[in-house]
């Protein structure tokens, strides 16, 4: 750390000051004092400048037993909007939102299977200009201060997508791309990794620093958050927690990615209704396979119970390995939870040692797209927030 920087000081108590505004929500400056273990003053001259800047505002009173009762700080979630962005092979969702996690504007559009990236992006590049113009229409007063894409696949640190076997893409240098485009800031990431980054900012990982974030559905990956912050590897690689070799046993399906015995030829959509085909020889889809658990189909129980009972095992040597606070079970297919959570929550406690299965708490999100947006837009924002030109000003 620098010392004897005035500056350098300065900027540390706005961040901290702000960041503790964003994360405790309306507080008092006395409380402010209190939790960041600054000055009163100093709390009051930074917040009088985040006032002055718009960032953040005073709000209500709190009920107070006597005396004058303080006035609240919170952000000023109109100060900006970034734009969410997820690329699927079959369709691209997208929405404004604002400094606070709220949709003000959303839109999507199906997209045929398997486009190569110049068609794609083409057409990408008119939906974002479609949410813009809808934007700066009908909400003037709120700047875009940048996007946030979020895809299956690896991304660099400077947004080239590496390679995407959803997409069927490799090295497309699309930060730099849609920056020239839009000439607005653009943070790409692994959609399962923004899914955890949005958990943390906005969701169920706010009070946990160390998190593990399961998305069960088409494919079953990992969004790792250690001490605060994503981890995702050394070549931007780790959380494929669906492509470890969970059996070897010789009749395992072979995945998606050439090999066999992967946890997710047990655990994904496709492998689950193929199980199910397996053995009875009727052909279903993921939603008829739900429906069948729900009347007791006995097959299609198993069928999901098996499913728990190896994503129960594979989030044991999990925990065993990053002792989590938490994991955060998200993704289309949380909607079968009832059927394929016992097992899971059985193995992951069997398999676990110190019995560290006991101290981890287990989430489990209602499916809903608007928090794979939320989480998009939390990789822009929290640039925002974190971001030197803000304390500069
Ligand atoms: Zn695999």
């Amino acid at each position: 750390m620098r010392t004897g920087d005035n500056g350098y000081i300065k900027e540390l108590n706005y961040k901290l000051i702000l960041d503790t505004i964003r994360t405790k929500g309306a507080i008092s400056r006395a409380d402010l004092a209190r939790v960041t273990g600054l000055t009163r003053s100093t709390c009051s001259v930074t917040c009088e400048r985040m006032i002055k800047q718009g960032i953040i505002i005073e709000t209500g009173k709190v009920d107070s037993t006597g005396g004058r009762p303080p006035i609240l700080l919170q952000i000023n979630n109109r100060a900006g909007a970034v734009l969410g962005l997820k690329m699927m092979d079959d369709q691209i969702l997208g929405a404004a939102i604002d400094l606070g996690g709220n949709i003000i504007q959303q839109n999507s559009m199906l997209m045929e299977r398997d486009l190569p990236s110049e068609p794609y992006l083409l057409r990408f590049e008119e939906f974002i200009s479609s949410i813009l113009d809808m934007q700066r229409k009908d909400f003037p007063f709120i700047p875009i201060l940048g996007m946030g894409i979020g895809l299956g696949g690896r991304i660099s640190s400077d947004g080239v997508l590496l390679d995407s076997s959803v997409l069927g893409w490799r090295m497309v240098p699309l930060r730099a791309r849609l920056e020239k485009r839009f000439n607005l800031p653009v943070h790409i990431e692994n959609d399962v990794n923004t899914f955890a980054i949005g958990e943390k900012f906005f969701g169920a990982g706010r009070d946990y620093d160390t998190f593990l974030c399961l998305s069960v559905g088409e494919g079953t990956g990992l969004g790792i958050i250690i001490n605060g912050m994503l981890y995702d590897g050394s070549h931007h690689g780790a959380g494929e927690i669906g492509h470890t070799r969970i059996t070897f046993d010789p009749q395992a399906p072979r995945c998606t990615c050439g090999k066999q015995g992967c946890l997710e030829v047990f655990t994904s959509d496709r492998a689950m209704v193929e199980a199910y085909h397996a053995a009875t020889g009727t052909t279903v889809t993921i939603d008829r396979l739900i429906n069948l658990a729900t009347a007791s189909d006995e097959v299609a129980l198993r069928v999901f119970a098996r499913a728990g009972m190896y994503l129960g095992t594979a989030l044991s040597t999990l925990v065993n390995l990053f002792d989590p606070q938490a994991i955060i079970i998200g993704g289309e297919r949380t909607n079968a939870a009832a059927f394929f959570l016992p097992e899971l929550q059985k193995h992951l406690e069997e398999n676990c040692v110190y019995n560290l299965a006991k101290e981890v708490t287990l989430t489990v999100l209602q499916p809903s797209n608007d928090d794979w947006i939320r989480g998009v837009a939390a990789l822009a924002i929290r640039e925002f927030f974190s971001t030197n030109t803000l304390w500069r000003e």
